[in-house]
């Protein structure tokens, strides 16, 4: 069996001149434009390169983006002055701090710095707890994509086992969360899934992957999920990011291709879509806030 490839640049290059076209909509009727503030501080190569590549989706979508550059050794007293700013400026309807942010600043006070309304990453605690409550104002960016590569390929998640490995705040806790939630009209990306989330203290975590009918892999450890852990014919989303020898590549190794019956890429999975749905967000919330 070779699996089907979910092809997260095709799926997001579809959705992302859809938004284009909305944005285009909104400035011949003499709207704002939606606007996105980026905050990146200090060096990481990593960093630099997703902050280029959101602020390239930005202007190909007609969405304005503002990049503030901070030195790694920024006071936090600084950075939350510029959030402040940021809050308060008309023009700018997200806000994305990147992370990781250097030791000394605490990320939890930047997040909590970032007026709700223009948190397009949905890390705020109150858009957490909205998300957690069914009432979602944004969806999480990174389990958004993924929930979207499986609805636009067909694969309904009700009723489903998802096991997903990882339970970071920014992938597998909020995708958790996204998968049990019952689907209503309200809360379109609800996924009546039976969802198990396993980490670094899971008994037996190969066991309990082969129980998957959908395994999402949102762990930062390359190849860490291997052939023998897949269930033959599951459906397998690889979020992870890694670089090894230079090269991009996922938590799943590349044997499992012949086992699953579905997989996303790395490059061109989760990626790609991760900034659409950022892109999307922040269109959501320019309507939200602009009409
Ligand atoms: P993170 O905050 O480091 O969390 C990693 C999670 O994996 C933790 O819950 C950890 O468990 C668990 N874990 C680590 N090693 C494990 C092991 N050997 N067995 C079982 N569980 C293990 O990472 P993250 O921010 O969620 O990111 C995960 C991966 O996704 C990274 O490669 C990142 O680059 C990638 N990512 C991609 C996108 C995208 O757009 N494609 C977006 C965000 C992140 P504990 O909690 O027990 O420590």
């Amino acid at each position: 069996m070779t699996a089907k490839r979910l092809d997260g640049k095709a799926l997001a290059d579809t959705l992302r001149t859809a938004l284009a076209a909305r944005v285009a909509a909104r400035t011949a009727a003499g709207r704002t434009p939606p606007g996105l503030a980026v905050v990146l501080v200090g060096d990481n190569p990593a960093s630099r390169v997703y902050v280029r590549n959101k602020q390239k989706a930005c202007e190909l979508a007609g969405i304005r983006s503002w990049l503030h550059e901070r030195p790694a050794d920024v006071p936090q007293r600084a950075l939350l002055d510029l959030i402040a700013g940021l809050n308060a400026d008309p023009q700018v309807h997200g806000i994305l701090v990147q992370l990781p942010l250097p030791p000394h600043i605490d990320e939890k006070a930047v997040i909590d710095a970032i007026d709700p309304t223009v948190d397009v990453d949905t890390f705020h605690p109150e858009n957490v707890g909205l998300l957690a409550a069914g009432h979602p104002r944004f969806y999480p960016c990174t389990p958004h994509g993924c929930v979207q590569l499986l609805r636009h390929n067909g694969i309904d998640t009700a009723g489903k086992e998802v096991v997903i490995v990882g339970r970071s705040n920014i992938v597998g806790k909020p995708l958790a969360l996204m998968l049990m939630q019952k689907k209503t009209v309200a809360n379109p990306a609800g996924g009546d899934a039976t969802v198990t989330v396993a980490h670094t203290r899971t008994a037996d975590l190969a066991a309990v992957c082969r129980r998957a009918d959908i395994l999402v892999a949102a762990v930062g450890v390359p190849k860490l999920v291997t052939a023998d852990m897949v269930k033959p014919g599951a459906v397998v989303i690889d979020v992870g990011m890694n670089t090894v020898d230079g090269k991009l590549c996922g938590d799943v190794d590349a044997g499992v291709w012949a086992v699953a019956g579905a997989m996303t890429p790395v490059p061109g999975g989760v990626g790609p879509m991760t900034i659409a749905m950022l892109l999307e967000n922040t269109v959501i919330a320019c309507e939200q806030l602009d009409g």
